[in-house]
């Protein structure tokens, strides 16, 4: 069965989320904390490469008291090291971006 090969060559970029990115990520993701960050690790929803995210602290409670209603939830871009056609340059990753609920302790 080689139904789900992809039909021709890598996955371009494009900016996209899914709904089930987010169920996928959450199964599939591991979550590190350390003291002034949190790293996630995993394979994209969208490409299936391995990437990997440092959220830094600082950044995410500066974030987080601007536009978050909800301090726990973070918006995580694949940061995948493969190469996709069409990616601006200074980018990284396919595109694909999905919202991550964190346990953040009070
Ligand atoms: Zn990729
Ligand atoms: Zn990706």
């Amino acid at each position: 069965m080689r139904d789900d090969e992809p039909a021709a060559g890598p996955l371009p970029y494009v900016e996209v989320t899914d709904e089930a990115y987010a169920a996928r990520a959450a199964a599939g993701f591991t979550v590190r904390e350390f003291e002034f960050a949190v790293q996630l690790s995993g394979r994209c929803p969208r490409c299936d490469h391995s990437t990997t995210s440092t959220l830094v602290d600082e950044l995410y409670r500066r974030e987080a008291s601007v536009a978050a209603p909800d301090p726990g939830y973070r918006t995580v871009l694949c940061e995948c090291d493969a190469d996709h056609p069409s990616r601006p340059a200074g980018l990284r990753g396919c595109g694909a971006y999905w919202t991550l609920r964190l346990e953040v302790e009070a």
